[in-house]
Parts: C-alpha cells; structure tokens; sequence
C-alpha cells in the first residue's frame, strides 16, 4: 500500500456513511479511481469546495485495495463558471458520466483526462454548448477507438450525400446501397461537421458555425456509438440536456 499524488478531476460524488463521500475522479496518471473522502460533509470551506463535481485539483491519496482514501489537496481550478450555470453545470456532468462510463477503473487514460480538461475550457467561454458536446463526444470515440468511418460509402466508395450512418458497422452508406436496420440519416453537411471535429478537435472551434438541425443529426450518430462503445442503455445525464436543447 503506498501513496500517489496526481493531478484530477472530480467526476461524482456519493454520500457514504455517515460523514463521508465517495469520490470517483479521473487522475492524470491513474485513470479513473474512487477514493474515500472521510469526515468531508461535516466540514465547510475549501476542503469541500475540493471534491465538488468538475474540480480540477491536485490531490495526495493513499491507494486501498479496492478504494482509494483521500489524504489532502488542493484546488487548482474549480469551474466556478461551470458550477454556478445550470445548463453549463449540465453539460459539464454529461461529459463527465461519458468519461466514467468509458473508463475501466486504474488503467491510465491520459488522453482522455487532457480531453476533458479541454472541453471543460472550452465550455466555460464557448457561445455554443452544443457544438462543444459535439466535439467532445467525436474525439472522446476517437480516443476510444471508435471514430466513425465518414470518408467514403463503407460498401461501394461513393462520396456522395445524403447518406445513412450504420451504427454497428460505424461508418456512412450511400443512398444507392442496402442500408442496415438501425441506421441513422446523415446529411453531407453533418458529415462535413463530423469530419472538421475529429481532424481539428477544439482548435478554432467558435468560428465553426453548427445550426441546431445539424447537432441533432451529429448527437443522434454519437449516441449510438458512444452507447456501443460503453455497453450502456443510456447516459443518466442526457434525459436533462435533452430538455434543454429542445427549450432553445
Ligand atoms: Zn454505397
């Protein structure tokens, strides 16, 4: 048994025993963890303020057999922005839940810890929550091993739109070849905004304009993979972002 420091972000939280939480954060250098807080919800200030969802921080734990134990730590940036916008609170939790749902526990995932740091930012001054989901949820396939085959017809080559999104086989058919039960439409211009997110992540993301119309085509083919690529029947935190989107 020994101790570990590494940089992390809190994840989720859960109320454990009388006094505790359970802590599940993603550390630069360990991969996803769990680690006990002890006596955390008695206690005001910063220390609380330290295992908030969304905190980056950079903590001192004490590895356990299966659970971790929290020993100290400071914050080195809390989201307040984040924190404090229910829709961008949403937002930032759903990133967080794909993360934790794609993630074995301590197998180091440095790529994707660095990923979420950067949509976090981008989230934080992003006109466009959406488009910043987007994006995330594409590179987030990307580094899983997941990134969709949008080049060409997976059967015959054609580059020509509208095309259909064949989930199980992750990539585009063309109007002109048998399509699979459970495909997706796709319009070309989606397929462009797919293409643009996967080869230049969050570089110059503002001035890629997303029309609604287009997020939703993007979201509905990113689900499935993302729900593919988790083994999961749905992501807790969709159902609220679902609400907001349609409010817009
Ligand atoms: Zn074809």
């Amino acid at each position: 048994m020994s101790e570990f420091r590494s940089h992390a972000v809190v994840l989720r939280t859960q109320d454990y025993r009388e006094a505790d939480k359970l802590v599940t954060m993603l550390t630069r250098d360990e991969g996803k963890i769990t680690a006990i807080a002890r006596g955390v919800r008695k206690i005001k200030g910063k220390s609380k303020a330290l295992v908030e969802p969304l905190t980056l921080g950079f903590f001192l734990l004490h590895r356990g057999k299966s659970l971790d134990t929290l020993i100290q730590g400071e914050i080195v940036k809390p989201h307040r922005k984040l924190q404090s916008d229910l829709v961008l609170f949403s937002y930032a939790l759903y990133f967080c839940e794909l993360c934790e749902a794609s993630l074995p526990e301590r197998e180091p995932a440095p790529e994707i810890f660095d990923l979420l740091l950067t949509a976090l930012q981008q989230l934080e001054h992003d006109s466009s929550a959406m488009r910043v989901a987007r994006c995330f949820e594409l590179n987030l396939l990307e580094v899983l091993g997941y990134r969709p085959l949008l080049e060409h017809c997976l059967h015959c080559g054609s580059e020509s739109a509208p095309f259909r999104f064949d989930p199980e086989r992750g990539g585009i058919v063309c109007a002109g070849c048998p399509v699979a039960a459970g495909s997706i439409p796709v319009s070309g211009a989606a397929v462009a905004v797919m293409k643009r997110f996967l080869e230049n992540g969050f570089y110059r993301l503002t001035v890629c304009a997303v029309p609604d119309v287009l997020s939703e085509e993007i979201k509905r083919v990113t689900s499935a993979l993302l729900l593919n690529a988790t083994g999961k029947a749905r992501f807790k935190t969709m159902g609220v972002l679902q609400s907001f989107e349609e409010m817009k």
